[in-house]
């Protein structure tokens, strides 16, 4: 309820910055000044944004419909949505396409949002120059989608706490972007897919998020 409240004052807030910083004549100190209230009344658009996905999804009788998703589809325009922000850490994007077709049983909207949390962190915690690479497979009767980056790892201690939500590594604190809401969204996708998510990671060297989800998901 808090986060529907929510909506509409922050989207009047990002408005009237928008307005002024198009329209109105100001000085580079004050233009400075809305700039950082742009900046933060968007995060707080994301992070109601958040909120709302979370606040459905565990709407008792929750039910997202499913049809027929194509993966490499979702991929490519997840990794489209984000090529601005990976062009600035230089940081390309492969999507590596083995699973014939690359269809399952799924819900788009669910599925295009788990990619961008799994892409954006690629970015976010990889390095410049590096790379996110994107598996499709088949592994008996699932789908398998393994995202890699190159980027700065999760210390071996932490590897079990990612998925707790508003969980952020120390490291990650000190930037201001993100709530820590980004992974438990995706592992509640995927157990509404009933799939699995594993992670792997080696600090220095990067990370892999390894899913597994039913090309057909079994009746519930
Ligand atoms: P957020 O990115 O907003 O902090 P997430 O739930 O997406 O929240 O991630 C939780 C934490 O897991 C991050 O703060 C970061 O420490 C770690 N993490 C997630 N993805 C990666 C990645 N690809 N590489 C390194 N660390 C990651």
């Amino acid at each position: 309820d808090a986060a529907h409240e929510l909506r509409t004052p922050v989207s009047i807030i990002l408005s009237h910055c928008e307005y002024s910083l198009a329209e109105l004549e100001m000085s580079p100190e004050v233009r400075k000044e809305f700039l950082c209230i742009q900046d933060k009344a968007l995060q707080m658009s994301q992070l109601v944004s958040h909120l709302l996905n979370i606040a459905r999804a565990e709407s008792t009788g929750f039910h997202p419909s499913f049809e027929d998703v194509d993966l490499e589809i979702l991929a490519e325009s997840a990794a489209d949505e984000l090529t601005g922000k990976a062009a600035q850490k230089e940081i390309r994007i492969e999507i590596h396409n083995y699973l014939k077709p690359p269809v399952i049983e799924g819900n788009t909207e669910l599925l295009f949002r788990l990619f961008i949390n799994l892409i954006d962190n690629g970015i976010q915690y990889g390095r410049t120059g590096g790379y996110i690479k994107i598996f499709l497979e088949q592994r008996g009767k699932n789908a398998c989608i393994r995202v890699s980056d190159d980027g700065i790892g999760i210390p071996e201690e932490n590897l079990d706490k990612i998925w707790n939500r508003f969980y952020r590594s120390d490291k990650s604190r000190s930037d201001s972007v993100g709530f820590g809401l980004g992974l438990f969204i995706v592992k509640y996708i995927v157990r509404l897919h009933k799939g699995t998510i594993a992670v792997e990671s080696e600090v220095g060297r990067g990370t892999s998020f390894i899913l597994t989800l039913p090309i057909t998901p079994p009746a519930s």
